[in-house]
């Protein structure tokens, strides 16, 4: 393992980057003095937060991907050695939900969530470790969801991919170490953004409130907090490690008896 480079030489992708929890992410990366490449299907957002990241001063790129797809993600990463050299930091963001109910689950997108949530992940993280081990230091963390570890309706592929997605961590973080890079998972519950505006119900939203001890849903820089820390020098020997960013949802049982 060689010595952390300087927070202003690290070059930190953020797959899903430009809106949402990814955006929040993107943000605190950049505002902590990295350079960061904001990676999404979203052309537009992502050259608009970089432009507005450009804009208070801080290093940012947007770079077009698509992680359900194998093809762009390799032309990402081409770009990425050919105009950065390195990738410091990957965090494995982008994900989709795919909402069906078990039984009449259909098998396209079943195949489509596991490429975006779990695919993806695993060609971005064997792209990047190859950068980060010729640097001999890096830092993967993957956003999982409290779906991977409790069941809802409706969340087949997604729970599945999630607890997958953490345990495709757990072996990164066992097959890199040597390398000097560590991975582990940030697991939210639920957190204000796009993705929960558009799919969560009144219903869903009381369920919640009723079932996190926190009595809220959290806010995406409160995942970014999460994910800053594990790409930080003090997380240095935090490695396959899992953690809950839920306001207590993992922790209870019953709240209301
Ligand atoms: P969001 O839908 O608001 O934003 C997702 C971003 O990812 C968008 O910018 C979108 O364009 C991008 N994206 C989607 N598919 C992509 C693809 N194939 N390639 C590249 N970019 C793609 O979602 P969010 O709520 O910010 O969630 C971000 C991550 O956090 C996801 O992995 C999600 O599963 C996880 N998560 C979210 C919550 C929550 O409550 N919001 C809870 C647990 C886990």
């Amino acid at each position: 393992m060689n010595p952390a480079p300087a927070l202003s030489a690290r070059v930190a992708l953020v797959t899903g980057g430009a809106q949402g929890i990814g955006r929040a992410i993107a943000s605190r990366l950049a505002a902590d003095g990295m350079t960061v490449l904001i990676a999404d299907r979203d052309a537009a957002g992502s050259e608009a937060l970089a432009a507005s990241l450009v804009l208070q001063g801080f290093r940012a790129h947007a770079l077009p991907m698509d992680v359900g797809d194998p093809a762009s993600i390799a032309a990402a990463f081409n770009d990425i050695e050919r105009h950065h050299g390195r990738c410091d930091v990957l965090v494995n963001n982008a994900g989709i939900a795919g909402a069906c109910p078990f039984l009449d689950y259909p098998l396209e997108l079943w195949s489509q969530v596991l490429a975006v949530n779990l695919t993806g992940p695993l060609l971005c993280g064997q792209r990047a470790a190859a950068l980060m081990a010729r640097a001999g230091w890096g830092r993967i963390v993957n956003i999982a969801s409290i779906s991977g570890v409790r069941a809802s309706p409706g969340r087949t592929a997604y729970g599945a991919s999630k607890a997958a997605l953490m345990a495709l961590t757990r072996q990164m973080a066992v097959e890199l170490a040597p390398l000097g890079i560590t991975a582990n998972c940030v697991a939210p519950g639920p957190i204000e953004t796009p993705l929960t505006r558009e799919h969560h119900t009144p219903q869903t939203r009381q369920s919640y409130y009723r079932n996190v001890p926190q009595r809220r849903y959290g806010e995406p820089e409160e995942i970014a907090s999460a994910v800053a820390f594990l790409a930080s020098d003090g997380a240095a020997y935090v490695n396959g490690h899992t953690l809950a960013v839920d306001g207590g949802f993992l922790a209870a049982g019953f709240l209301e008896v």
